[in-house]
């Protein structure tokens, strides 16, 4: 059985002309457990919304995610909070650190959503990306890869079962982007959770054995729909 897997999710917004546009139409996709998949795709294309869709921190308007037996969809917005504490790590573009806490308090806040706070955790996985000589720093006291690297620990403080990565280089040079990814990587591979990242970067796609577009996934989609 797959750990994730969709069928027939629909998303759509309103544009800004008020007509209902479909931003997510995919029939079908599937993520095995331990799995890291390169979903590719344009700007616009969705990626964003697709990765909020299986966090639950957006509703579907229709369809199935199925994570780990339960659809996440038939679940209320606290239900899918609490999902996400607990079975997902979200690694963002802009890293989404909070600012008024340190690296190791950052891990933690973290856990106390999900499986509770544990320092000597927050202090390995720290280490482990490479900053156990700043756990006490603030972000702003922090470089955009150290920035990155305390987001990566914190995707993995609750033991997750997957990593949602969404374009977690684009804000990175080269040699910070590589090691990024590469962490980003082998921390899910030694923790066995799943890794679905998402990037419009098709150089990155060497780095996976699982590659997907999404232009491909995405069913034709129907531009616009007024609002009946
Ligand atoms: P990507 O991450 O691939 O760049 P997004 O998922 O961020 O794409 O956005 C896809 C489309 O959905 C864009 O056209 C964007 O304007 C639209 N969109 C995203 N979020 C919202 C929202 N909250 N309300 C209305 N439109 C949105
Ligand atoms: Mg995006």
């Amino acid at each position: 059985m797959s750990l994730l897997s969709i069928k027939n999710l629909l998303k759509r917004y309103a544009s800004a002309t008020g007509e209902m546009t479909e931003i997510v139409r995919i029939a079908s996709f599937q993520l095995s457990a331990g799995e890291q998949a390169l979903l590719r795709g344009e700007s616009g294309s969705g990626k964003s919304t697709l990765l909020n869709l299986i966090a639950g921190i957006v509703a579907a308007d229709e369809g199935e995610i199925v994570i780990d037996g339960v659809d996440i969809c038939g679940l209320s917005e606290s239900g899918r909070d609490a999902r996400r504490a607990r079975s997902l790590g979200y690694v963002f573009q802009n890293f989404n650190l909070l600012d008024g806490y340190s690296c190791i308090e950052n891990v933690e806040l973290g856990m106390s959503f999900g499986s509770g706070v544990d320092r000597s955790l927050a202090r390995h996985l720290l280490e482990r990306v490479g900053l156990g000589n700043r756990l006490d720093y603030r972000p702003d006291q922090l470089s955009q890869g150290q920035k990155q690297r305390v987001a990566i620990a914190r995707a993995l403080a609750n033991h997750p079962k997957i990593v949602l990565a969404d374009e977690p280089t684009g804000n990175l040079d080269p040699s910070n982007a590589k090691t990024a990814l590469e962490l980003i990587q082998s921390l899910c591979r030694e923790n066995e959770a799943a890794l679905l990242l998402v990037s419009h970067d098709a150089s990155l796609a060497s780095s996976f054995e699982t590659v997907i577009d999404l232009e491909e996934l995405n069913e034709t989609k129907h531009g616009t729909e007024a609002i009946s």
